[in-house]
Parts: structure tokens; C-alpha cells; sequence
């Protein structure tokens, strides 16, 4: 038989959604794949309910229905300030992933260059290659995780076509400031590169740190392809609600690739969460003290145990360091940490591009109690020293 597909072999199933399945295997608390063990907001799921008999059930307008569309505009209207248009400059998708890759296919072509920071999330090297696309990776440097303009403007030089810009970012927790966001600004519109940015935590920062939306800057709408999504937002990370807002020259075409690719996000769903796209700003604020206690309940917890970490500035992920434990592999400690101590966490490997191998990443999406009982399982990790 011929082989399959070239742009496929090089390619590992996500090690984020591996470490969940083995988390089940195992029955460990799951503090690998990112998404709440706690309910949406009530409205929303009583409104899904409703959503049940009245409908719609049958495809929506295929770019997002369009009572959801304006909701959204309305929505990031009030975040962004920009007065986006719901006809022209919105694409509703199947979450952030399909808003991501769809900006990738309206974008480059094979062969082009893509600006990627590592550590990354893992989709976005997958999205180049499926693109046919080259990363090139522009390292983030820990402990601070900030750039080198200087590296940055030497991968500008090689013309990529686009960079992905996670912000507030997974898995390093940065929350990039102005200062930052202006240079990558400027390289943008020097070397006329276009920004595709993931800003899924838009709205989980923790004082004093602010979110910029980089659309907003100066002379940056036309080149940006703004891709977020609800799941994070609204606790539904199994709706796959994403969506792109960009101008629309460039929502003209990414409304085709979406067409082709999925036809739509779920109508009913779409239905369901316009009445969280409504919530006051007080939500959001809320939102964001939720997790702001979930991060201090656990970096707290963390640095009782002895297990040194990252603070993050936003997200909900914190890097913590194993070096202590002499892994060879980050992944075999994963495995390990999820049979033996009954808490699964992801490899840090899965999201450098340069070997890594003293680092895991835990996610505090979880119900206090959650969190609590990890805590007191990592704690006796520490404690056991070999596990
Ligand atoms: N963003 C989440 C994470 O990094 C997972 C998203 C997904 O699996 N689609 O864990």
C-alpha cells in the first residue's frame, strides 16, 4: 500500500490530551490537560436546557449564527474598544483550536516561515506542519520567560509570514506587557508579518499584571487574526466555541477555510452561550478572583511541599521543577507521578522546542478540594523523595 500523508510523519498525538487518558488509566487527579472539574455558570447550562426543546438543532449561518455574532461584537467591543463588525470581521469556529488552524490556511503557504515562542503550546507546531508551514522558534528565556529583541528580530529577518502570539500565555503563565507587545509591534509592521494571536485567558490575569489585546495596538488590526475562545471564559471547554475577529480581508478568506473544514460550530451551543457573552463585566472580574485564589491556594501549597515552581501572571498553569529527581525523562516521571502519587501532570518537554526534561506542568482549574487533595498527594511525593 502507498504511505500515508508525508505532513503526518512526523507527527506524536498530543501528549496533553495523552497525559489525560493516562490519568484515567490510573485514576489520578487530573492536573495535566487544562479544563475545570467545577460547573459552568448556571445560566448557561439552564439555558442549554431550554436550548433542548425549543432549539435550533440544524446547521447555523456557516461564519457563526448571527445573534451570537453580534453578542461577541458587543462583547469584545466593550473589552477591546475596537468596533468590530459581526458581518465582516468574525469567524465563529469549533474552539480556539479550529480558529488557530484556520488562520494558519488563510495565511501561509507551504513552505513559509512561522514565528513560534518555545515553550508553546503543543497545536501550534502541529498547525505549521499541517499548514505546511516552517516554526521558527524564538526561545522565551526562563526563569522571567521574556524575549530577546535582538533573537526576535534576527527570526523577523528570515520573513515569516506570521507569529503566534499566545497571550496570557500556556504553558509559562507570561502575561506580556506593552513594552513587550510594542516590539513585536514594530517588527510586525517592519518585515509586514502578520500576527495570529491565542489570547484563550484574556480574562484570567492576576494583579497587578493587565492584558493587552494586541489588535489593539497602534496600526495592528489589519495585520492581526485575533483567535479566542469561550471555553476558558465560561468553564465549557467541551463546547468548542472558538472564534477569529480580523479585518475583513482576512475574514473573507478565513470564512471559506472554515466553511470547508468543519461547516460550523454547534447551533445549539451557540444559542445556549449568548447569555454569557451578556454577563455584566462584574463576571469576569469574578472570574478572575477565582482564579486568582486558585493560584495562591496552590503556589502556596507548592512552595509548603518544597517543590519549587514559576509564579504565573496569567493562565492557569504553573511550571514546577523536578530536577531534583534524576528523571532521564520528563515523560516517564509524568507516567510515574500519575501511577504512583495519583496526580497527572504534563511533561514540559511537549512544549520546548530545546531539550528539556526538569520540568512539569500542572493546571489549578479545579475545585479547591481538588486542588487541596493534589496538594497532599505532592506533598508525600516530596516527602517519599523516590516514588
Ligand atoms: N489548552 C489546554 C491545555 O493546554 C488544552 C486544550 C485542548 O486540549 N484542546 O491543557
Amino acid at each position: 500500500m502507498q504511505n500515508l500523508s508525508a505532513r503526518t510523519a512526523g507527527f506524536t498525538d498530543s501528549v496533553i490530551r495523552r497525559m489525560t487518558r493516562i490519568s484515567l488509566q490510573y485514576n489520578a487527579i487530573n492536573l495535566s490537560q487544562g479544563f475545570p472539574d467545577f460547573d459552568p455558570p448556571a445560566a448557561i447550562s439552564t439555558r442549554l436546557a431550554e436550548i433542548a426543546g425549543s432549539g435550533p438543532h440544524q446547521y447555523a449561518i456557516t461564519w457563526g449564527a448571527q445573534n451570537f455574532r453580534e453578542a461577541l461584537a458587543q462583547k469584545q467591543r466593550t473589552f477591546t474598544g475596537l468596533p468590530i463588525d459581526p458581518d465582516k470581521e468574525i469567524v465563529v469556529t469549533c474552539g480556539s483550536t479550529e480558529a488557530m488552524m484556520v488562520a494558519m490556511l488563510t495565511v501561509s503557504n507551504p513552505g513559509d516561515k512561522v514565528i513560534v515562542f518555545s515553550p508553546f503550546y503543543e497545536n501550534y507546531s502541529a498547525d505549521a506542519i499541517l499548514a505546511g508551514a516552517e516554526p521558527i522558534y524564538v526561545p522565551l528565556n526562563p526563569p522571567e520567560f521574556r524575549f530577546d529583541p535582538d533573537v526576535l528580530e534576527a527570526a523577523f529577518k528570515q520573513h515569516p509570514k506570521a507569529l503566534i502570539l499566545c497571550n496570557p500565555s500556556n504553558p509559562c503563565g507570561r502575561v506580556f506587557s506593552r513594552a513587550e507587545l510594542d516590539i513585536i509591534a514594530v517588527y510586525a509592521k517592519k518585515y509586514d508579518t502578520y500576527i495570529i494571536t491565542d489570547e484563550v485567558y484574556e480574562h484570567i490575569v492576576y494583579t497587578p499584571h493587565t492584558h493587552t489585546y494586541f489588535a489593539t495596538l497602534p496600526g495592528m488590526f489589519e495585520r492581526t487574526i485575533s483567535c479566542s475562545s469561550l471555553s476558558k471564559s465560561y468553564s465549557i471547554t467541551g463546547w468548542r466555541l472558538g472564534y477569529i475577529i480580523a479585518p475583513e480581508r482576512i475574514v473573507e478568506t478565513a470564512k471559506k477555510v472554515h466553511d470547508f473544514l468543519t461547516v460550523g460550530a454547534a447551533a445549539p451551543l451557540q444559542e445556549a452561550a449568548i447569555i454569557g457573552l451578556h454577563f455584566p463585566s462584574s463576571y469576569y472580574y469574578d472570574l478572575a478572583n477565582v482564579y486568582t485564589e486558585k493560584r495562591n491556594l496552590f503556589i502556596k501549597g507548592l512552595s509548603d511541599a518544597g517543590i519549587p515552581h514559576i509564579i504565573p501572571e496569567g493562565a492557569y498553569y504553573v511550571l514546577a521543577d523536578i530536577s531534583e529527581y534524576h528523571y532521564e525523562s520528563d515523560v516517564q516521571f509524568c507516567e510515574d507521578l500519575a501511577r504512583n502519587i495519583g496526580v497527572a501532570a504534563v511533561p514540559g518537554s511537549s512544549f520546548f522546542k530545546t531539550p528539556v526534561n526538569h520540568l512539569i506542568r500542572f493546571h489549578f482549574a479545579k475545585k479547591n478540594e481538588t486542588l487541596i487533595e493534589a496538594l497532599n498527594r505532592l506533598d508525600l511525593m516530596k516527602k517519599l523523595k523516590h516514588f
